[in-house]
C-alpha cells in the first residue's frame, strides 16, 4: 500500500494539462483560469486623481489661496492655476495639470471665494499619480491565475471584456450501489439515500465547474461496466464512489480493469480513503472514491482537487496548509495517515465530533482537514498540525 505523498504525487504526474483554450466574456470568467497573460492597454489610474474631497493648490508662499472654480468627478476642464490659487476637487476629480497637490477640506478654513491652511502645505500630497497601480503595457495578471471576484473587478478597471481562459474538465460522477435511493422517494428497509452525488456535484459547481454529469448504477457487473465505459469515453475526468473495496458486489475494479483502464494506484495507507483508486484511459482520469460520503469527500479535496485544477492549468494545484496549534489533545487510532475534519478558531484548530466515514454532518462545519502523518499515536494540545484549508468556507 502507498502513503499518502506518493498517491498525491503520482496523481499530478499522471494528470494533463488541457491545450484547449477559449475566449471568455469577462461577466462569465469567474473561476476560469488564464491561458494567457492579460496585459494592460490602459494606465491605472489614467490620469492625475485627486485622493481627498478638498481643495486642489498651486503651492504658493502665503498660506491663504484664491478659490478659480471646481473640478469633480468626471470632469475634463483643465484649469490654470498660477501659484498661491485653488480650486474646489473632489475624490476621483482629475488634479489640474497647474496643480501640485490637495488639501482635505477639513484642513481648510473657508471665507467665500478664499482659503486659509494654518499649517505648512507639502507637495503631491493625496494625488493618485498617474499609472500608480499599474502601467499601460505591464502584466495586469499572469497565465495561471484562477479568476476570482476582486480579479474581475481589476480587469473590468482597465476596461478589459474578453479573457483566454483554459477550457475547464468535464466530469462525471458515478455513484454505486444497489442500496441507493434519490431523495423524494419513499425508504424501504435496507435502503439509503443517495448523497454523493448531489455532494460532489454541488462542491464541483462551488468550485466553478460546469460541465457536470451524475449517473447512478446498480451493483451489476455489466451495467457498472456500460456506464464506465461511456463516461470515461465522454469526460475528462470521471468520479466513481463505492464499490471499489473488495466484497462480493464491488464491481468497479474488475469493470475498469475489464475496459483498459490503466491502474496507477489501488490503497493509500490513509484514513478515511483507503480503498483509493485511480487510473488512466487515454487522455481520462479515473478515480474510485469510498462509498462511504465523509471518505468520497476527503479523498475529492486531497485527489480529486489538485488534479482538476492542474488539469485546467492553474499555477496554484494544491489547497493551502497551514501550520496551527490544536486546542486540545487528541487519541489517533491506528497507525495509517489521518485526515481529520476540523474548525480552525481563534485560538487553534479543534477535531470535530464524529469522524466517521460514513457521517458527513461534520464536514458542514469543518473549515479544514488536520493531517497526522503516519504511525503518530497522540497529538498535544498547543502541538503545531499541518492543516488543509477547505475552499469556500
Ligand atoms: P461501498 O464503498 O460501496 O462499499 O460503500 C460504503 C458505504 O457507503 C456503504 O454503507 C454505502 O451504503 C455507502 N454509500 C455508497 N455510495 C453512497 C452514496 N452515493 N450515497 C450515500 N452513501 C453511499
Ligand atoms: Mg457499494
Amino acid at each position: 500500500m502507498i502513503d499518502v505523498k506518493t498517491a498525491q504525487e503520482l496523481v499530478l504526474l499522471h494528470s494533463s494539462i488541457t491545450v484547449k483554450t477559449l475566449e471568455v466574456g469577462l461577466n462569465n470568467a469567474l473561476d476560469y483560469v488564464l491561458a494567457k497573460d492579460v496585459i494592460s492597454k490602459i494606465d491605472m489610474p489614467p490620469f492625475r486623481q485627486s485622493a481627498m474631497d478638498g481643495y486642489a493648490l498651486n503651492v504658493g508662499n502665503d498660506t491663504t489661496y484664491n478659490v478659480i472654480g471646481e473640478v469633480k468627478a468626471g470632469d475634463n476642464n483643465n484649469l490654470q492655476l498660477s501659484a498661491g490659487e485653488a480650486v474646489r476637487i473632489f475624490t476621483g476629480a482629475p488634479v489640474p495639470d497647474t496643480a501640485n497637490t490637495v488639501i482635505m477640506q477639513e484642513k481648510v478654513f473657508v471665507d467665500g471665494n478664499q482659503i486659509t491652511i494654518d499649517a505648512k502645505v507639502n507637495t503631491n500630497i493625496n494625488i493618485r499619480p498617474k499609472g500608480e497601480q499599474i502601467q499601460v503595457n505591464d502584466i495586469a495578471l499572469a497565465k495561471g491565475t484562477t479568476i476570482k471576484g476582486a480579479h474581475i473587478g481589476f480587469l473590468a478597471s482597465l476596461g478589459v471584456t474578453t479573457i483566454t481562459a483554459y477550457e475547464k474538465p468535464s466530469i462525471a460522477i458515478v455513484v454505486t450501489g444497489n442500496e441507493l435511493v434519490a431523495p423524494g422517494n419513499v425508504l424501504s428497509f435496507g435502503e439509503i439515500y443517495e448523497s454523493n452525488g448531489a455532494m460532489l456535484t454541488a462542491v464541483l459547481k462551488e468550485l466553478g465547474y460546469i460541465k457536470i454529469l451524475m449517473v447512478a448504477v446498480k451493483d451489476d457487473y455489466d451495467s457498472t461496466k456500460k456506464i464506465l465505459k461511456e463516461t470515461i469515453e465522454h469526460h475528462d475526468v470521471v468520479i466513481v464512489t463505492g464499490g471499489v473495496s473488495v466484497g462480493d458486489y464491488d464491481f468497479v475494479g474488475k469493470a475498469l480493469n475489464e475496459i483498459a483502464v490503466e491502474e496507477v494506484f489501488y490503497k493509500v495507507k490513509q484514513k478515511p480513503g483507503k480503498p483509493l483508486f485511480f487510473g488512466k484511459k487515454g487522455q481520462t482520469s479515473i478515480f474510485g472514491l469510498p462509498g462511504n460520503p465523509a471518505a468520497a469527500l476527503s479523498c475529492f479535496y486531497i485527489y480529486v482537487y489538485p488534479l482538476l485544477k492542474k488539469s485546467e492549468g492553474a499555477t496554484t494545484t494544491q489547497l493551502q496548509r497551514i501550520l496551527i496549534p490544536m486546542v486540545s489533545d487528541y487519541i489517533v487510532k491506528g497507525d495509517r495517515a489521518q485526515f481529520l475534519k476540523a474548525k480552525i478558531q481563534k485560538d487553534g484548530v479543534k477535531i470535530l465530533e464524529g469522524q466517521s466515514s460514513a457521517m458527513v454532518r461534520a464536514f458542514g462545519e469543518a473549515n479544514a482537514l488536520v493531517f497526522i502523518p503516519e504511525n503518530n499515536a497522540q497529538i498535544k494540545k498547543g502541538q503545531m498540525v499541518k492543516t488543509i484549508l477547505l475552499p469556500n468556507k
